[in-house]
């Protein structure tokens, strides 16, 4: 095997920095004389990854992995050493005597022949008369325009590129690995993107990985057409606009995330930096964790219909686990970023980012209205976001979010949580949510109170008074369950409470289930005639404001006297209430 003289390899060593090129996909933060980042080689969210920049070494205390720029490169694009070195050497603009370097690995080899074929298309784009240049200056694109994206054409032939490549000696079987070329039925091979407008889709070093085309033609289908995988074209982790959005995105702290190339270039053009477009798919896990290493926090721009509105929340399904704060723009309906900007101007579309608010709160918001006015209502609002919410790792922001959709829905942040805990679990989180949640305040906490005290010591039920039980409490979910649980204790005291709680009717069966799942601190015995006594002195209370305003109407004295014999007998009742109690009533909640 050739090999490469060491002082060429030396060479490269000293002309690449390895804070710049680790930099380029690891958002790096001084940390005394060396800087720190997420590991790109292992899944965390504390960064335990160290680079040495007078070594020009890294190291992270997590996996164990380490080495020098050329191990880098080795463990991130999985290239061998020799590879390696002639791929920062081209970075360096290092030339390495091809006698020395022997045959280059199949992946500068597409980079070769991609970097061609981008030269090409972008000559094609000049000619006189390009269909390709008449299109874009339809989408207000000056020329310009086109040198700074470096946008192209691939003419409408079956065999441009075809030729292309023959004439610089590259094998039409290279042109298809790099997914140029696709194979003929009949044999041979035709150009992938004939007659699209190209993009060319770089890699954080800079390097053509492949192409996104855009039709001319109404009827040319598909609209946008990517390379296909390839050795070095994994559309699941590519985001179009890197290179020059890595300096932005460090500078700002934020990337803005859009699903065009269209809308990634109005973005630039608007002056929004840090704009970066998926290609050709939804956003992916892959995305987060490469996003997640240069940047805390993302900027999603979607279109503001339908469509637009569940791409955000898938997106938000892949990014928040990661622990990314994510904020979304909101596009005046109708709009995408390139219309508005053609339409209002550059202003427009940069106040749109900028004033882009939580896409969790966002999400709320939508969700809520569909309207949160009936309990079942509130629990499908809550249902339909919690799988969304128990997705945050932050158990602080988990919390601030569940109260606010608690706010927005009008319940207690305890149900939300329950029924986040529940999608978490990965169980409908509708069965977590208490019916009736609308009632709420101390009769509902008390109620709740009881039921879970009962849950606990089932065996209160064989002492209670079953019938003052039925008409002391409020009509609801809790008392459905106290009572059906009294009721299913008493058929079968020797049952265990997974047999009892099978027994259930359908809704307090699964409020059971739902108050045994949360997790607070043990309820003792004595509190069950606690709450019960609380919930007496509560209906005397009632009961006495009801004679008092009746009184007040009454004109006939006859009713007026059984009224306030009433009103008397009452009063008795409660204080021997009390005195049998000895214990001052109160709530006990
Ligand atoms: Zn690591």
């Amino acid at each position: 095997m050739s090999r490469i003289p060491d002082e060429i390899i030396q060479q490269v060593r000293d002309r690449i920095d390895v804070v710049e090129l680790v930099g380029r996909s690891v958002a790096l933060k001084r940390a005394g004389r060396s800087y720190k980042g997420l590991c790109p080689f292992h899944h965390e969210k504390t960064p335990s990854f160290h680079v040495n920049p007078d070594r020009g070494t890294f190291y992270c205390f997590g996996c164990h992995e380490g080495g020098d720029i050329f191990h880098f490169v080795q463990k991130t694009e999985g290239l061998g050493f020799l590879e390696a070195v002639r791929s920062l050497a081209r970075d360096g603009g290092i030339v390495i005597p091809e006698s020395s370097g022997g045959e280059s690995g199949l992946a500068e080899r597409i980079y070769k022949t991609n970097d061609l074929l981008q030269a090409r298309y972008r000559e094609e784009l000049l000619r006189d008369g390009c269909a390709g240049a008449a299109y874009l200056a339809s989408r207000g694109l000056s020329r310009e325009e086109w040198e700074r994206f470096e946008i192209g054409f691939a003419p409408d032939r079956w065999d441009f590129a075809v030729g292309v490549l023959r004439g610089a000696r590259i094998a039409p079987e290279l042109g298809e690995t790099a997914g140029i070329l696709s194979p003929r039925g009949s044999g041979g091979h035709f150009d992938r993107l004939r007659g699209r407008v190209t993009f060319p889709i770089r890699d954080a070093r800079g390097r053509v990985l492949g192409f996104g085309g855009r039709a001319l033609a109404k009827e040319q289908e598909p609209k946008y057409l990517n390379t296909p995988e390839t050795p070095v074209f994994h559309k699941r982790e590519l985001l179009y606009g890197l290179p020059r959005a890595l300096d932005p995105i460090r500078r700002t702290g934020r990337a803005v995330i859009v699903e065009g190339y269209f809308d990634q270039i109005a973005l630039c053009r608007a002056g929004v930096e840090g704009a970066l477009a998926t290609c050709g798919t939804s956003l992916s896990a892959e995305h987060a964790r490469a996003l997640l290493r240069r940047t805390r926090t993302v900027v999603l721009l979607f279109d503001a219909d339908g469509a637009g509105e569940r791409a955000l929340e898938r997106a938000l399904e892949v990014l928040l686990p990661e622990g990314l704060r994510v904020l979304a723009a909101r596009l005046p309906a109708g709009d995408d970023p390139d219309s508005l900007l053609a339409r209002e101007g550059p202003e427009a579309l940069r106040r749109c980012v900028e004033t882009a608010a939580p896409a969790l709160d966002v999400a709320i918001e939508r969700v809520a209205r569909a309207g949160t006015e009936t309990p079942w209502q509130k629990a499908d609002v809550v249902a339909e976001l919690a799988p969304l919410l128990s997705r945050i790792p932050s158990a602080l922001e988990r919390g601030e979010y569940c109260a606010r959709l608690a706010m927005a829905v009008g319940t207690e942040a305890r149900h939300v949580e329950a029924a986040v805990r529940a999608a978490e679990r990965g169980e409908d989180a509708r069965d977590a949510v208490p019916i009736g949640v609308r009632r709420s305040g101390p009769e509902e906490r008390n109620l709740r109170q009881l039921a879970r005290c009962l849950v606990e010591h089932p065996l209160l039920a064989l002492r209670v008074d079953r019938d003052e039980l039925s008409e002391l409490l409020p009509r609801g979910a809790h008392a459905e369950l106290i009572l059906t649980f009294v009721d299913a204790v008493r058929e079968r005291p020797a049952a265990s409470a997974p047999e009892l709680a099978a027994a259930l009717p359908e809704p307090s069966r699964k409020l059971y289930y739902a108050l045994s799942a949360e997790s607070e601190l043990p309820i003792e015995e004595r509190t069950f005639d606690d709450t019960l006594r609380w919930l007496r002195d509560q209906q005397h209370k009632r009961a006495r404001r009801e004679i008092t305003r009746q009184m007040r109407v009454q004109r006939d004295p006859d009713e007026m006297h059984r009224l306030f014999q009433e009103k008397q007998r009452l009063q008795e009742q409660q204080a021997k209430d009390v005195k049998a109690d000895h214990t001052t009533v109160g709530p006990p909640a």
